[in-house]
């Protein structure tokens, strides 16, 4: 699943292009992924221009020219948006198939798709069905921020006495806590090994018995490796490309996600993989305690 960076790398690549683009007409190909009742999807969205593109997490938020109307766009595991005009394709998300590298939209994985008064399109595509489109006004828009997201790792007012407090109360591993979106908002499981490797913490440990120390060095590397990778594009590993369609080049820099079994660039010892919050987790037995 695309993460903060991902997420944030695809935000900004777009933005540079659907600012300003008043949709004409759109087709709903699967209702399931759209979370809004189809006839008043299309009503509302009809005529109306986009006005911004924000994230909160990995949520996109379209503002749109219409009082109280947004429209969020989740990518999940496989979610891609695709901006194709006579002089660009911009898309980000799940990585493309011989069809889409050919430039053939609509297509099977396409789940909707705009038109806008230039002629230019936008198509979301979703091979396994989970992302989602949805409207929403902003009191549903504030409701859902307020009970789903916690702090963003790289605002400003990102706060390390709210965070150390969310760390002391809870008796879950330090990565289950780290991957729930109420604690930090964005991270998910590759930047939660990467982070717990920087800040020499194991996975494992109990989130309130970590030591304030260990707790200020965490808060000081999220956002440096989240940044870190921003400036490389995100990570590609399995299934992501940024807006350009192009493979994000944080991959390189990993220090242990998806290296189980290599050598700690750090310490040689090999780097091991278990089982935890349900996920994969990668660390170093060595430089981690
Ligand atoms: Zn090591």
């Amino acid at each position: 699943m695309p993460e903060l960076p991902e997420v944030e790398t695809v935000r900004r690549d777009l933005l540079k292009v659907l600012l300003g683009q008043k949709i004409t007409a759109l087709k709903i190909f699967s209702a399931s992924i759209v979370k809004t009742a189809p006839a008043t999807f299309s009503k509302k969205l009809k005529g109306a221009t986009i006005t911004a593109l924000k994230r909160r997490g990995k949520l996109l938020i379209i503002e749109l020219d219409r009082p109280n109307l947004f429209l969020l766009v989740h990518l999940k595991m496989t979610g891609q948006l695709i901006y194709l005009s006579p002089a660009a394709l911009i898309t980000g998300g799940h990585t493309f198939s011989e069809a889409e590298r050919k430039r053939e939209f609509p297509n099977r994985h396409t789940r909707v798709s705009f038109t806008f008064a230039d002629g230019s399109h936008l198509f979301f595509n979703d091979l396994r069905k989970f992302a989602y489109l949805k409207l929403v006004d902003k009191e549903a828009l504030d409701k859902i921020i307020a009970s789903n997201y916690g702090p963003e790792p790289l605002d400003k007012n990102f706060s390390h006495d709210l965070f150390a407090a969310s760390l002391k109360k809870s008796s879950r591993s330090i990565k289950a806590v780290l991957l729930d979106q109420k604690v930090i908002a964005g991270l998910g499981n590759i930047y939660v090994d990467e982070a717990l490797f920087a800040a020499g913490i194991l996975p494992d440990r109990v989130s309130k018995s970590l030591k304030p120390a260990e707790v200020s060095k965490l808060f000081k590397v999220i956002p440096e490796i989240l940044k870190k990778s921003l400036k490389y594009r995100g990570t590609t590993f399995r299934n992501y490309l940024d807006g350009r369609g192009r493979s994000g080049n944080f991959s390189k820099q990993l220090q242990v996600y998806g290296r189980d079994g290599e050598k700690c660039y750090h310490c040689q010892e090999t780097l091991k993989k278990i089982r935890l919050a349900g996920r994969g987790t990668h660390y170093c037995p060595k430089c981690q305690k």
